[in-house]
């Protein structure tokens, strides 16, 4: 017979199931919440219950059988677990279909992002700790990168300026991560010092820009033509970390078709091969 510590079961449905296919066959269910240890090691793995492609296994809970602490407390626990279970699966449900509606508000806290981008590198990977002394904490430009990171198939940038490394490495992860992304920008900032630009078409990234005198001042970016981020923020470590800037984070169609629409014109209306180097008088 085997009792579970009280943290053991509780920690276990909240990500899977119980009893069920989430226990490997060495344990056999008495029922009232006592469970016989069939031998081997006295560990069980839990088969997290996530959307597809966050299907790895969450090992927990590894023999936390102790002695003296009968677990569970019979059906009605039982019941109760399964209750809370079933409350927490339907709000994450909730919470995945709700459409995104997000305000950041700048200047940011500088922070790490280096976890964030080896966990999209290299999902599921042990982290390796950062050597800079920047925390990791919620930040506006963390929860930015997050945003971005979420692209699985495109990423249409349109950013009057660019000159912040960090989310410079952001968008070179997910071109190299096989997302679609197309960068519009301004001439005359594009070659000014610091510029991420260059960096970005070296790693083989699309870009256009204008040639007009008029500045292309837009700044928003479309991940996989469902979400919106748009604000007056430039992409600038001066803007991240010193200026009062706002960007707005939407999956709202009618917004992302118009901004896509207006992406689309100006993609087009760039396009290197409708350039004209010289007066077409004679
Ligand atoms: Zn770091």
């Amino acid at each position: 017979m085997i009792a579970w510590a009280g943290s053991c079961r509780p920690r276990c449905q909240g990500f899977g199931s119980w009893g069920g296919v989430g226990v490997r066959g060495r344990f056999r269910s008495l029922g009232q919440g006592r469970y016989r240890d069939l031998g081997a090691r006295p560990s069980l793995v839990c088969r997290p219950l996530l959307p597809a492609g966050r299907s790895r296994l969450r090992r927990g809970c590894a023999g936390r059988a102790g002695p003296g602490h009968e677990g569970g407390g019979g059906r009605a626990g039982a019941l109760a677990a399964a209750a809370v279970t079933a409350v927490a699966l339907a709000v994450a449900a909730w919470r995945r279909a709700r459409p995104v509606r997000e305000v950041l508000f700048f200047p940011s806290r500088p922070c790490c992002i280096e976890a964030l981008l080896a966990e999209a590198a290299e999902p599921g990977a042990p982290a390796r700790p950062c050597p800079c002394p920047l925390p990791s904490g919620d930040t506006a430009l963390s929860r930015l990168v997050r945003r971005l990171l979420s692209a699985r198939r495109s990423l249409d940038l349109c950013l009057f300026s660019f000159s912040c490394p960090q989310l410079a490495r952001t968008v070179q992860l997910l071109h190299r991560r096989g997302v679609r992304v197309r960068l519009v920008t301004d001439a005359q900032y594009m070659g000014l010092h610091g510029s991420q630009i260059g960096r970005l078409r070296h790693a083989g990234i699309q870009v256009r820009h204008d040639q007009h005198s008029g500045y292309m001042h837009h700044k928003f970016a479309i991940v996989d033509r469902r979400m919106l981020i748009t604000g007056s923020l430039n992409w600038t470590t001066q803007a991240i970390q010193s200026n009062r800037e706002n960007v707005l984070v939407v999956e709202d169609a009618e917004y992302v078709k118009a901004f896509q629409e207006e992406f689309e014109r100006i993609w087009e209306e760039y396009n290197p091969a409708n350039y004209r180097f010289f007066s077409e008088r004679h």
